[in-house]
């Protein structure tokens, strides 16, 4: 092949990548993963622990630190009715939890874990539940962004559930090709917005593939979304460790009205003392809180996104 052709040939995805993403399918790794000391130990670089009691003493530790918070349980692809009920029962009792305590914390929900795949009419229900409690607990309630076949039944939803109220947000991921459509038509209905990369394996057709044109894509959707936030249409909130691309933002805010107005979540665990130090500059920063027995599939997304955390895994191992 020659070179000129395959700089504009699609780059596959690095093979460690594409191997976690694959695993993080597998039922019967999960299963062998789970009961091993070493790999829970290397786990909890990334989640204060399993029960929600600890991840309610680690959001009190982040706001010492001028750090809010979004509390989430792991687990999705929920496959039976009753099990989809006691996971909005449980996120009912975070947010009572959250209350009690008064810790500056949001709620981040997946839908598949709320049931999407059993009943999209059920999973509905138990969304508009955990908004109306939301807004009246004055905090706020996130809907992740699972694989691309989920992003059309995700987006009614939260249409349905924002049109009784805010307090409710949905994130996009930068990855698909279709976000800037599905950016532009959300935009009327006055939505928050947490913009992300994007985590799954996705085919060519639906996602871009190279780490640049997500980068790219990221940086014009984020400038769309300060536009959208200086003009008070949309609540912004950055979902990235990139630090560069932070900058940028920030830099490009500091232009607008929107200055102080959005927020950069990053994950537990992740650039630590970067989220500590951003908040010291001012910047409102939310770190993501994961916690639960379910976090398999989860945790290989966090080692595709970097395969050298493999390492914590094999330290972990002696
Ligand atoms: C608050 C929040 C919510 C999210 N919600 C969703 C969601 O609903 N749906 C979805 O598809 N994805 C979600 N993600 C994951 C997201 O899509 C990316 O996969 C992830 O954030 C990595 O991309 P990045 O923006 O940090 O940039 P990258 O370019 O991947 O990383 C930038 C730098 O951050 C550091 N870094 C990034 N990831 C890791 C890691 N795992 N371990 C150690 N260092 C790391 C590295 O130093 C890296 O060089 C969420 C992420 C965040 C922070």
């Amino acid at each position: 092949m020659d070179a000129a052709r395959s700089v504009y040939l699609p780059r596959p995805m690095p093979l460690a990548r594409t191997l976690l993403l694959r695993a993080s399918r597998s039922p019967w790794l999960a299963e062998q993963f789970r009961k091993r000391a070493f790999a829970r130990r290397a786990v909890r670089k990334f989640m204060p622990g399993e029960s929600l009691g600890e991840a309610l003493d680690a959001a009190s530790a982040l706001a010492v630190h001028s750090l809010g918070t979004v509390l989430t349980q792991l687990g999705e692809q929920v496959q039976k009715p009753a099990e989809a009920a006691a996971v909005r029962d449980h996120y009912l009792q975070v947010f009572d939890q959250i209350r009690q305590r008064s810790l500056p914390a949001h709620v981040s929900v997946k839908l598949t874990h709320l049931g999407l795949d059993v009943s999209r009419e059920a999973c509905t229900l138990h969304v508009l539940d955990l908004a109306a409690k939301a807004r009246a607990d004055r905090t706020f309630l996130w809907i992740d962004m699972e694989e691309a076949r989920y992003v059309d039944a995700t987006l009614d939803i939260y249409r349905r559930a924002r049109a009784d109220g805010p307090g409710i947000g949905i994130c996009l991921q930068a990855y698909l090709r279709r976000t800037p459509q599905d950016l532009a038509a959300l935009l009327p209905i006055g939505p928050a917005i947490r913009l992300v990369k994007g985590a799954y394996k996705e085919s060519a057709t639906v996602a871009l593939q190279q780490k640049r044109e997500v980068d790219a894509q990221y940086e014009a959707l984020a400038s769309q979304l300060l536009d959208a936030g200086a003009a008070g249409r949309s609540t912004v909130v950055f979902g990235t460790h990139d630090l560069r691309l932070v900058e940028r933002i920030r830099a490009q805010a500091a232009n607008r009205t929107v200055d102080g107005r959005y927020e950069v979540h990053m994950l537990y665990g992740i650039r630590s003392g970067d989220q500590r130090d951003l908040a010291a500059q001012g910047v409102k920063v939310r770190v993501l809180i994961s916690y639960g027995s379910h976090w398999f599939a989860w945790y290989m997304r966090r080692l595709a996104e970097r395969p050298a955390n493999i390492w914590f895994v094999v330290r972990s191992a002696f």
